[in-house]
């Protein structure tokens, strides 16, 4: 026997939660929607936090990510600027920091990450991290104070930030624990050239070094290194990653495990419970691996499945199909667009196919066994897409290079 559909609580309300919403609605689902989100804004979208944003060409309101009277046609009961402190899969129950419960029949988690941070035992200011529409106005604010600027990792969004501080002419330092900055994802050929790309454009790259400590009188006034230098700073921007935002379910007996550990069809470990997005871990069939995504495309994705198993799982929509996406991800720096998609880490050979000098313009294919497990670009948009989907279609290795001509 099927359980009845008539409360769903959606918990966080950014990316994912309002894809879930939309997709409830789009399926005909006509009960309550409840969606309780510990920011006080309507959902925004994230990349531009680190993009246009911060640049200055877009104010906060157009990172909305839908206009108010969309949002409203969704008819949704707001729990906005009020987090979750605890799920009770037994009761069925969603408890509130203000102290209040919300029941439902199921429930989706879309709590997102938190960004990792280094200690601050003498609470300085001046050492700032992006995740929130508020962290990117005021790390805009204090760009325009002319600092000079050290970024601690060269992730994407660390090197999103050294761009724009450098678009500012800024002083910036880049301080990378690995030996080449974006490897983990890109591999060393393609970390190389976005490293160069930064040194090209005047930041300073310090490599395999860690972040010690910070000093100052109340600010910021120096970042010390692991390897004893001291760089001169009024403003740190700490891009060392992220951590599923998934404190608050700690007492609710669901499996975690970096993140909420979900089956291939995006269900938690007790009924009526599922994940989605950055929060979520789950079986990607398509690598018969056990993954976390940290990607805007599969956040959006990933909620579209999960709302299809739970209404299949009540009766109100047809067998749903396992998700197995090829994840995606962009990047804009200094006017190219690195490009990712399918899986990149651990891979056993990186090849690249294409690179032109003059304009910069590569493609890397990356083998997994005798698959073809990924592709990445800079500015190669049109190159990648065709790899993007013979990843989909689980094309051998010798094929892809061929196709690479
Ligand atoms: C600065 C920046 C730039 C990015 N740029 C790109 C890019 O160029 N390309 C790309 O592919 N991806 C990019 N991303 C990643 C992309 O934005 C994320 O993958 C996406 O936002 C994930 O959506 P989500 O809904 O799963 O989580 P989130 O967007 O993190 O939303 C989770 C929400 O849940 C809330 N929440 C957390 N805990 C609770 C709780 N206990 N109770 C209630 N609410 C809670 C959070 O406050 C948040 O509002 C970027 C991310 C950032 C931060």
């Amino acid at each position: 026997m099927t359980a009845s559909l008539r409360r769903v609580v959606i918990v966080g309300s950014s990316l994912a939660g309002l894809q879930a919403a939309q997709s409830l609605r789009s399926a005909g689902y006509g009960g309550a929607i409840i969606m309780v989100g510990d920011e006080p804004h309507l959902p925004y979208d994230r990349p531009p936090l680190s993009k246009q944003l911060l640049s200055g060409s877009w104010d906060p309101d157009r990172t909305q990510l839908r206009p108010d009277a969309v949002i409203a046609r969704l008819g949704l009961t707001w729990r906005r600027g009020v987090a979750a402190v605890a799920l009770d899969p037994e009761q069925r129950r969603v408890e509130l920091a203000d102290g209040g419960t919300e029941a439902y029949d199921a429930v989706l988690i879309a709590t997102g990450t938190s960004p990792r941070r280094v200690a601050n035992p003498l609470g300085l200011t001046g050492i700032r991290t992006l995740r929130t529409l508020d962290d990117s106005v005021a790390l805009r604010a204090a760009l325009e104070d002319n600092p000079r600027v050290v970024v601690v990792g060269g992730g994407f969004i660390g090197a999103e930030v050294a761009a724009e501080a450098r678009r500012r002419s800024l002083p910036v330092t880049m301080v990378e624990a690995l030996s080449v900055p974006l490897s983990r994802g890109l591999g060393t050929r393609l970390g190389q050239l976005c490293a160069d790309l930064h040194v090209a454009n005047g930041v300073q790259l310090l490599c395999g070094v860690r972040v010690s400590g910070f000093e100052g009188d109340g600010h910021l006034e120096r970042v010390v290194l692991s390897d004893g230098t001291v760089v001169d700073a009024d403003l740190a921007v700490v891009g060392i990653g992220s951590e599923p935002a998934t404190a608050w379910l700690e007492t609710s007996g669901l499996t975690l495990d970096d993140g909420v550990v979900c089956d291939s069809f995006c269900r938690a470990s007790a009924p009526g419970v599922y994940a989605a997005g950055d929060v979520a871990r789950w079986h990607n069939p398509l690598f018969d691996e056990v993954t976390r995504i940290e990607h805007w495309t599969n956040a959006r994705e990933q909620a579209a499945a999960a709302v299809a198993t739970l209404l299949a799982d009540h009766g109100l929509g047809p067998e749903p199909a396992a998700y197995a996406p090829v994840p995606y991800v962009w990047s804009d720096q200094y006017g190219r667009r690195i490009q990712v998609a399918g899986r990149t880490m651990g891979a056993e050979e990186v090849t690249v196919v294409h690179h032109d000098p003059d304009d910069g313009a590569t493609l890397a294919l990356y083998r997994f066994g005798c698959r073809l497990g990924g592709v990445a670009g800079i500015n190669a948009s049109r190159r990648l897409l065709p790899f993007r989907r013979m990843i989909a279609g689980r094309v051998g290795w010798d094929e892809a290079l061929a196709a690479a001509g």
